[in-house]
């Protein structure tokens, strides 16, 4: 199974102008064999990015999606709207979670959305700081698994969709990255709860939190790793290319 490197644009870069430019270098770097590669830009750039980058190698997600199909929804994104611009989503990012209010509850329902829509979801878990420190970083990776997976039981056909960043709220944007033997043992907890909530074996589980070219290959040659969600890295594309290459 190929890897999956996507970079998260998150707020970035200034204009659609600027959006359209990076994902255009992007895509120009030679492709990796065995690497899929994805960009994950602002919603306002979604169209532009996405019509830049039709027929390349590189997909692109949406950083949220709205768990309504339409209607009185302020702000929000729905799938339909998703349908043509990007292949998929990612789903319950920790600064959604903390700034955006998602709650386990909320990011069930998104997956569910987006996976029944036939998109493809990125799924991000991970422990806080506090909670690393009193080791309940297992714990709390299995409860969000079972909490997040909950509604997949009817669409549970189409899951073979899903992903899951595995992100501790630590390392994220802090130059502080997760030990590649702490991404281990937390891709094995993961795909345990997957499993447990009769989700495919096939899930590919990413590492994020602070991964650049100098890392990556750490992360690349971790156990049970699939590829990498990037966020302040990905910004520069040179840099992006040597992460996607580390992963080869
Ligand atoms: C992210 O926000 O998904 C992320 C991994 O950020 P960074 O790489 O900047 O830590």
């Amino acid at each position: 199974m190929s890897k999956l490197v996507i970079g998260n644009w998150k707020m970035n870069p200034e204009s659609v102008e600027d959006a359209v430019t990076l994902a255009n270098i992007v895509a120009a770097a030679p492709r990796v064999s065995g690497v899929d590669i994805g960009v994950a830009p602002p919603t306002i750039a979604l169209a532009a990015v996405g019509a830049a980058l039709a027929g390349s190698h590189v997909a692109v997600f949406a950083q949220d999606v709205h768990w309504e199909e339409k209607g009185a929804y302020t702000a929000g994104t729905s799938v339909a709207m998703l349908k043509g611009n990007a292949v998929g989503s990612i789903v319950g990012h920790s600064e959604v979670r903390r700034d955006l209010g998602d709650d386990d509850v909320r990011v069930s329902k998104k997956l569910a959305r987006a996976i029944g829509a036939g998109l493809r979801v990125v799924l991000c878990v991970g422990e806080s700081e506090t909670q690393f420190l009193a080791g309940q970083a297992e714990s709390v990776l299995a409860k969000q698994i079972a909490a997040d997976t909950s509604p997949l039981t009817a669409a549970r056909d189409k899951a073979g969709g899903l992903v899951v960043a595995y992100e501790p709220i630590w390392a994220i944007g802090t130059g502080r990255p997760a030990t590649a033997q702490h991404a281990t043992m937390a891709a094995s907890v993961i795909r345990r709860a997957l499993e447990r909530a009769g989700l495919p074996g096939a899930t590919l589980i990413l590492y994020g939190g602070s991964v650049t070219a100098a890392n990556a290959a750490e992360f690349a040659g971790a156990q049970g790793i699939d590829g990498a969600l990037v966020g302040g890295a990905s910004l520069r594309a040179d840099e992006f290319a040597n992460i996607v290459r580390a992963f080869a």
